[in-house]
C-alpha cells in the first residue's frame, strides 16, 4: 500500500462524491447556471433536470417524485418533518422517539418546549444491550395525545436497523404520524415506500457519494405539511429558496448509482466488513462488538477495545492514514462517550475505546488487510502505556 494512500473507513460520517455524480453536476455550475424557475427556456431546462432527479430518488425510494421535496441538509428534513407534525395536531402533546436517534432528531426532540413555545411529553424508548428497541413497549408507548413518533432507520453509531416497517404500520393503525431519519438506511438496504405506513422519510446526500449540503424529505401524498422557511413559491411552496441546482442533480445521479450498486452494498462490501470485523475480534484481546449482529447495516462494525481511549486509537491509525470515528463525529470534542452506546449500557472501560469503522462500495480488500495488520500493535501498545490495562 502506497505510504500516503487514505483509507478511508467514515463514511457514516460523509462519503466521497462519486466520479459520476460529480460528472453529472459539472455543467451546472458552467453553461447550464439557469434559474430552474424562470419563464425563458434556458432556466426551464435546469427546471427539467431538477425533475429528472426527483424521478431518480423516487425509484430508489419507491415513491412519486411529487412526494419528495429538496432540503439543504438530513437534518432540515428532520426538523420539517416533526415541526409539520406538531403544527397539523395543535391538540396533541405527546412524541414518541428513541435515546440513540442522530442529534438531529435528538436535540429537536430534547427542546421541543423552547422551538414551538409549546410544552411537550417526549417519549424516549429505550435500547437493549444489543441497542434494538422493545416492540411491546414501543406500541405501549402511541396514545391518543402521541403526534409524532420519530425513530431513525439504521444507527449511525452501530448500524442497528429498527423496525421500521412494522413500527410504522403500529402507528398507522392508531392514526398516528411517523417520521423515520434514514438518512444512514437510504442506499444500502432496499426502501418501497409506496408499500410503507411511513408518513415522512428524511434522506441526505452527503451519505451516499452525493455532495454535501442537499437532503430530501418524502411527504406521503395527503399528508400534513408545514414549511420549515417562507420566501418564494420553489418546491410548490413547500420548500422556499432557490435549489442547490448541481447537487440535486448529483443527487439524483447518486440515487441511481445506489439502486445499480445495492447488490454489491450488500455481497462484497458486507463481505468486507465480516473480515474486518472478524478478523479485529480475533487478534485483538478484550475487544467487544456494538450492536445486533444481525439487524443491522452491511458496512458498519462498531467495536470497543477495553482500556484504550478512542482518540488515541484514532491519532494513531490516523499516522497511517486510516480513518475511522470515535462515537459519532458530531459528538467527538467532548470526552463524553457516545449517547448511543451509554443507552445501550456499555461499561465505560469499554465505551471509551470504541471505534466505527464504516465502509462504502470504494473499498478494497487490500485496504481492509491493511487495517488488520496494523490495528493489533496500535492496540497493544496503548494498551501497554495505561495504567488500567489488567492484561488479556
Ligand atoms: C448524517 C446524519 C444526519 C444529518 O444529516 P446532515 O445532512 O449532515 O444534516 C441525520 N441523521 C443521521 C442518522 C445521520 O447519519
Amino acid at each position: 500500500m502506497a505510504a500516503d494512500k487514505v483509507v478511508y473507513l467514515d463514511n457514516n460520517a460523509t462519503t466521497m462524491v462519486a466520479p459520476e455524480v460529480y460528472e453529472a453536476m459539472a455543467p451546472y455550475f458552467t453553461e447550464l447556471y439557469g434559474n430552474p424557475s424562470s419563464m425563458h427556456s434556458f432556466g426551464g431546462q435546469v427546471g427539467v433536470a431538477v425533475d429528472r432527479a426527483r424521478q431518480q430518488i423516487g425509484a430508489l425510494l419507491g415513491c412519486e417524485a411529487a412526494e419528495l421535496v429538496f432540503t439543504s441538509c438530513g437534518t432540515e428534513s428532520d426538523s420539517t418533518a416533526i415541526l409539520s407534525a406538531l403544527k397539523a395536531n395543535p391538540d396533541k402533546r405527546h412524541v414518541i422517539t428513541t435515546r440513540v436517534e442522530h442529534p438531529a432528531v435528538k436535540n429537536l426532540c430534547e427542546n421541543l418546549g423552547v422551538m414551538t413555545g409549546t410544552k411537550y411529553r417526549v417519549t424516549m424508548l429505550k435500547v437493549s444491550e444489543d441497542g434494538m428497541v422493545d416492540f411491546d413497549e414501543y406500541v405501549k408507548a402511541l396514545t391518543e395525545d402521541t403526534a409524532i413518533v420519530s425513530i431513525m432507520w439504521a444507527n449511525n453509531e452501530t448500524g442497528v436497523l429498527f423496525p421500521v416497517p412494522e413500527m410504522a404500520k403500529a402507528a398507522k393503525e392508531r392514526n398516528i404520524l411517523f417520521h423515520t431519519d434514514a438518512v444512514q438506511a437510504v442506499g444500502k438496504i432496499p426502501i418501497n415506500l409506496q408499500e410503507l405506513d411511513i408518513d415522512y422519510l428524511s434522506m441526505s446526500g452527503h451519505k451516499l457519494h452525493a455532495p454535501k449540503g442537499v437532503g430530501v424529505l418524502y411527504v406521503k401524498r395527503g399528508t400534513a405539511y408545514a414549511p420549515f422557511m417562507t420566501g418564494g413559491h420553489q418546491e410548490h411552496g413547500r420548500r422556499a429558496g432557490t435549489e442547490n441546482v448541481a447537487s440535486i442533480i448529483g443527487l439524483g445521479k447518486a440515487c441511481e448509482l445506489a439502486a445499480a450498486k445495492m447488490e454489491e452494498e450488500n455481497t462484497r462490501v458486507k463481505a468486507l466488513r465480516d473480515k474486518l470485523e472478524n478478523g479485529l475480534l480475533t487478534t485483538i484481546p478484550r475487544s467487544i462488538l456494538n450492536g445486533n449482529k444481525e439487524h443491522r447495516l452491511p458496512n458498519t462494525t462498531n467495536i470497543s477495545f477495553e482500556y484504550v481511549e478512542g482518540e488515541a486509537i484514532l491519532l494513531h491509525m490516523n499516522r497511517y492514514n486510516i480513518c475511522a470515528s470515535s462515537g459519532s463525529a458530531c459528538t467527538s470534542g467532548s470526552l463524553e462517550p457516545s449517547h448511543v452506546l451509554r443507552a445501550m449500557g456499555v461499561p465505560f472501560t469499554a465505551a471509551h475505546g470504541s471505534i466505527r469503522f464504516s465502509l462504502s462500495v470504494y473499498n478494497t480488500e487490500e485496504e481492509i488487510d491493511f487495517v488488520l495488520e496494523k490495528m493489533p500493535a496500535i492496540i497493544g501498545q496503548l494498551r501497554e502505556m495505561s495504567p488500567f490495562w489488567p492484561g488479556e
